[in-house]
């Protein structure tokens, strides 16, 4: 895909999926601003792609806190122009029974999943508006296509990301926007990794992918990939669909 002259934010841009997504999108030849809780491992992350030729730069954000996204915002626009390309993909996991999941951790996944996409999109799509031209690809979860047990705040937040994506597809369509989301499901990143760590898989890795109809784990790349896709010109008709990107698992 050629993104040339395109600037493209990347949330959660420095590690797992963001970043193979910033590193496809650099390599398209896009200008891309890896936004990350961290600006150390978000520097690291841009740095890399700087030693490969590509242009990146880094920024610390929580994008749960709409100030802090306003000023990443305006910093990009100063350092890279104005972003038309957003990959809405930082969150966070919560594993816990619904008995025992506290106000504070549901509130937790609904600030940092769902609102801090929201406040992504309400933050840029006023530049892509003017540019007449826009792709938003939400990364949301397999999780919430089927339900999960134990993860009943993280499924509800994404979930959530599923209709504001959709939503945003009707309602920013006309201006030239296209918003669509991809449902992760088993993506080898060191989200999974923690997850079977701590013996939150129920079992290994290696079990789950005999279970897959392309037996093995997705890669960041596989995302990568139809982020690529997605936005680019050529998907232009391409609007309010939830991409699966599974191995033929779902849910
Ligand atoms: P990851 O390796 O943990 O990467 C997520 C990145 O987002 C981390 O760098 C993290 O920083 C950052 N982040 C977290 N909260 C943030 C915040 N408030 N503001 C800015 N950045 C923040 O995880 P991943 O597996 O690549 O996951 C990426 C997305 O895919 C997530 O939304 C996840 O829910 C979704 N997903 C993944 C899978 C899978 O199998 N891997 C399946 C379904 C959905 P810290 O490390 O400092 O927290």
């Amino acid at each position: 895909m050629n993104l040339t002259g395109r600037t493209a934010v990347v949330t959660g841009g420095a590690s797992g999926i963001g970043y193979a997504v910033a590193a496809r999108f650099a390599a398209d030849g896009a200008a891309v601003a890896i936004w990350d809780l961290d600006l150390h491992k978000a520097t690291e992350a841009a740095e890399r792609l700087r030693q490969d030729g590509c242009s990146a730069s880094a920024y610390g954000v929580d994008i749960a806190d709409r100030s802090q996204v306003d000023r990443a915002r305006d910093a990009t626009n100063d350092d890279l122009g104005v972003p038309t390309i957003l990959v809405a993909n930082a969150g966070k996991e919560y594993f816990g029974s619904f008995l025992r999941t506290s106000q504070e951790q549901w509130d937790e996944m609904l600030r940092i999943n769902l609102t801090g996409t929201f406040h992504c999109c309400q933050s840029l799509v006023p530049g892509m508006i003017e540019q007449g031209w826009g792709r938003i690809v939400t990364i949301s979860s397999s999780a919430a296509q089927g339900g999960r047990e134990w993860m009943t705040a993280y499924v509800a937040s994404k979930a959530g990301v599923i209709g504001l994506t959709q939503s945003l597809a009707r309602e920013l369509g006309p201006k030239g926007i296209t918003a669509n989301t991809i449902p992760p499901e088993f993506i080898d990143t060191p989200m999974l990794r923690q997850a079977e760590a701590d013996g939150l898989l129920g079992e290994s890795i290696a079990m789950h992918e005999a279970d897959t109809p392309v037996r093995r784990v997705g890669r960041p790349e596989d995302i990568a990939g139809a982020c690529a896709y997605l936005v680019s010109e050529e998907a232009g008709y391409v609007t309010g669909q939830i991409i699966g990107v599974n191995g033929g698992r779902r849910g």
